[in-house]
């Protein structure tokens, strides 16, 4: 891609700088205090309460990006990431992060310009920078669940580190494959603007049945309406010789049978939440072809 650097989007709120250092990709419980195998109740109370806040029902439902979470957590580095063992403190980074950061704040920016374009009363969504956790609107993100859209407070989230996943254990590398990323999130803050994310869990919630397959038509969608944006960044020429390629790679890369292959387990279409491999590179390709946002009818 030919973008430019050196810009900050005004829509970026960067939390790298809390949990900065700690790259273990979990959270840690604490340990069982008091004697003679007895809880203390201030353990037992914190334990309860990261039950409810990190447990199996908070995060469902939410638009991310790859299904049921990155196989075998997130055990990544980031290009020279920090090594402590750090609560918080000053941000450590690297001149390869700094320019991701860059980067996503080009791509954040050009997207959203082009949506309110497309869609009269588009509002921006933030994107939030992490690391490792942080809490949203819809519960406490954890990097290794991948990037993922908060209807509730109208943000991205995207821990840096998944970018490197996305390259070296997916297999696709490249800064449209990145952009890729990062516009399907806003695909789905589009769906939620349009009422089509409401609309959908209504239709989950009265048809538990039917919940993985509207899931994966809502997937689809914002896969489609990714490459709409893709579409109008190779109108304006910004876009290179091989970039469509490197899209389409990392969506077959992402497709929950490749997802479910990698990490051991049997295939299981009926599992679907996001779509195969081959149907995310289809609908990505349909949104990259037309330009046209009524071309994603998967719903
Ligand atoms: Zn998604």
């Amino acid at each position: 891609m030919r973008w430019e650097r050196g810009r900050r989007s005004r829509n970026l709120e960067d939390r790298r700088a809390q949990g900065a250092g700690r790259r273990t990709g979990r959270l840690r419980l604490p340990l069982p205090a008091g004697r003679g195998g007895k809880l203390s109740l201030t353990s037992l109370l914190i334990m309860v309460g990261l039950y409810f806040l990190i447990g199996p029902e908070a995060l469902q439902g939410l638009g991310g990006l790859g299904g049921g979470g990155l196989p075998g957590g997130a055990q990544v580095g980031l290009p020279g990431g920090g090594s402590g063992d750090v609560a918080s403190g000053p941000l450590r980074t690297t001149p390869a992060e700094d320019e991701l950061v860059e980067f996503v704040s080009f791509v954040l920016d050009d997207a959203q310009q082009t949506w309110a374009r497309l869609l009269p009363g588009y509002r921006e969504a933030k994107l939030v920078l992490y690391r490792d956790t942080t809490r949203s609107a819809c519960g406490v993100g954890q990097a290794q669940m991948g990037p993922f859209y908060c209807p509730g407070d109208e943000k991205v989230y995207v821990d840096l580190s998944f970018y490197g996943e996305l390259r070296s254990r997916f297999g696709a590398p490249g800064d449209f494959a990145q952009a890729y990323v990062l516009a399907h999130e806003l695909g789905h803050h589009v769906q939620h603007l349009t009422g089509t994310e409401a609309r959908v869990r209504r239709a989950q919630r009265s048809s538990p049945g039917d919940a993985n397959e509207l899931s994966v038509a809502m997937e689809l969608q914002a896969d489609c309406l990714a490459g709409v944006w893709g579409h109008a960044a190779a109108q304006r020429g910004i876009l290179e010789r091989g970039d469509v390629e490197e899209g389409l790679r990392a969506a077959g890369a992402i497709g929950d049978d490749r997802i479910q292959g990698m990490a051991g387990r049997a295939v299981q279409p009926e599992s679907f939440t996001h779509g195969s491999s081959a149907q995310r590179q289809q609908w990505l390709g349909r949104g990259l072809d037309s330009g046209d946002p009524a071309a994603c009818d998967s719903l």
